[in-house]
């Protein structure tokens, strides 16, 4: 069975991929590595099994394997050589998952963190008990 929702590529559009099946978890990453690779606070992940994702363009993607700087495991993170989107991450000690960057999918409506990861990292600003101001899109000019 395809689950629609799990369709998704990069900013430039060289990479697209799409997963079948529910995914296994989506897991908020607070770790050092994930926010200089995605330059945000956090990086929010859609784990799926790696036999389920078909990727067209996989010929764009770039991989940097790195040893995790927080967690000392190998990582490789595949992003697209053009305009530099992560698109997966693969952990070595998640054998047969593949962690899908939530950001690149074309449908986020459904996707709801269960968990979040290296918490110990988190901003600041994340914790704090504050009110955010909201706005649907851009700041107000
Ligand atoms: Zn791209
Ligand atoms: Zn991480």
């Amino acid at each position: 069975m395809t689950d629609p929702s799990i369709v998704g590529g990069c900013l430039c559009g060289a990479v697209r991929y799409r997963a079948e099946g529910e995914p296994a978890a989506v897991a908020l990453c607070h770790c050092e590595d994930c926010q200089r690779q995605s330059g945000a606070a956090f990086s929010v992940n859609v784990l799926v099994g790696t036999e389920t994702l078909v990727i067209d363009g996989a010929e764009s993607l770039k991989v940097f394997e790195t040893t995790g700087t927080d967690t000392g495991q190998p990582r490789q993170r595949r992003f697209c050589g053009t305009c530099g989107s992560p698109i997966v991450s693969e952990l070595a000690e998640m054998e047969g998952m593949v962690a899908i960057k939530a950001g690149t999918l074309d449908d986020r409506s459904w996707i709801e963190p269960e968990m979040a990861v290296w918490t110990e990292r988190k901003h600041p600003w994340l914790t704090a008990d504050i009110e955010l101001g909201e706005f649907p899109r851009d700041l107000p000019t």
